[in-house]
């Protein structure tokens, strides 16, 4: 029933300036797929092609196997949510939500049953004669995500959907969104800068970067197998710690000190190990610096460290539980050789 899209070397140009430079991606029918990268890497454009809101300018754009290009936007079967959605101030809630419908001159009586079905699946029935500025924040973005579930679309494109929500809000409807995808079980992309919305509610994270696509993976294959310093630097909260590094013989040596991984890292130059993955227990694991700790944050459920290395690196270490650290004192780092990534002199992971 679901939905595939393909995209098969899409590029795009404004006039001569080229921002997308030849995406391969596959959609599998009913993934929830991310985009994720740094404002300008092309998301909305990459999303605003496969909605037919802007032509193509090479490749094949492809849904449930047929070429799509050259289909308007109306036919491709798209529903596309904005982070600006202008509702109509004047209608209440239940004409915003009808009211494509009724430009499209569908029957009075499918438009009831589909306004009330959506109202019904993200819970503002007892809003509908309410006018948008007298609802919250949170209820105006429901209302827009209605006004996309009433076309019953194929395919649900989301561009920043919760960017003006405020923190908690964010969070709520991050855990509504994931729903609306469980019981409606559309192909969804949703794009979004926060990697943590990426983690949490993506089958599939597609990192991109100045108009490509630097990895495309399950969250947690991102996470444990960054294949790249951009990837591994974008994936991960607090980002993962990268010291210099160099090979002597057949080990690496970083901030002075020689790490035994037990594998081959010859070209390596940078040492990448996530915050989380750090320990300052001997015995769990082997020591790769003595740092100095600048600044500690004790967040209740973790503790934070931010600390300088011996030769003046910083280096991120988060620890779970609440532990007293004296600000300015020397710890040892451990690592676990296993959990520790490298990277080559062109940032490439060395596996
Ligand atoms: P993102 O959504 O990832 O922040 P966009 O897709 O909006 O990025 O933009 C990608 C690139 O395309 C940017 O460099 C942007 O300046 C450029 N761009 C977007 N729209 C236009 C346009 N209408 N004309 C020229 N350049 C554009
Ligand atoms: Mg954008």
């Amino acid at each position: 029933m679901a939905t595939s899209i393909e995209l098969k070397q899409i590029k795009k140009a404004y006039g001569d300036v080229a921002v997308i430079h030849g995406v391969d991606l596959t959609i599998d029918p009913g993934e929830f797929t991310v985009f994720v990268g740094p404002s300008g890497c092309g998301k909305s454009t990459l999303l605003r092609m496969i909605a037919g809101l802007e032509p193509i300018t090479g490749g094949d754009l492809l849904i449930d196997g047929q070429r799509m290009n050259d289909v308007p936007a109306a036919r491709r079967g798209i529903a596309m949510v904005f982070q600006s959605y202008a509702l109509y101030p004047h209608m209440n809630v239940y004409q915003n939500l009808a009211f494509g419908l009724e430009t499209a001159k569908m029957p009075k009586a499918e438009i009831e049953l589909r306004v009330q079905r959506a109202a019904e699946i993200l819970k503002i029935e007892p809003l509908l004669k309410r006018k948008p500025k007298q609802l919250s924040g949170g209820q105006r973005q429901r209302v827009a995500i209605g006004r996309a579930i009433v076309r019953e679309p194929k395919i649900f494109l989301f561009d920043e959907p919760l960017s003006n929500l405020d923190a908690e809000l964010r969070v709520a409807m991050r855990v509504e969104i994931a729903k609306l995808h469980n019981d409606l079980g559309n192909t969804m992309i949703y794009v979004t800068h926060d990697q943590v919305e990426a983690m949490t509610m993506a089958d599939k994270i597609v990192v991109l970067r100045s108009g490509i696509i630097e990895q495309a993976g399950a969250p947690l294959e991102l996470y444990n197998n960054p294949r790249n310093l951009f990837v591994a630097g974008f994936i991960g909260s607090p980002k993962m710690n990268f010291l210099n590094a160099s090979v002597e013989g057949t080990s690496l040596k970083a901030s002075g000190t020689e790490i035994a991984l037990g594998r081959d890292v010859s070209g390596a130059k940078t040492l990448g190990i996530r915050p989380e993955h750090i320990t300052l227990t001997e015995g769990s694991g082997v020591k790769f610096a003595d740092v100095r700790v600048d600044l500690v944050e004790n967040l209740g459920g973790q503790t934070v460290l931010y600390a300088t290395t011996s030769d003046g690196q910083s280096l991120t270490i988060v620890l779970e539980g609440q532990r007293s650290v004296e600000l300015g004192s020397m710890v040892s780092a451990y690592l676990d050789p296993a959990k520790a990534h490298v990277f080559d002199a062109e940032g490439t992971a060395i596996r």
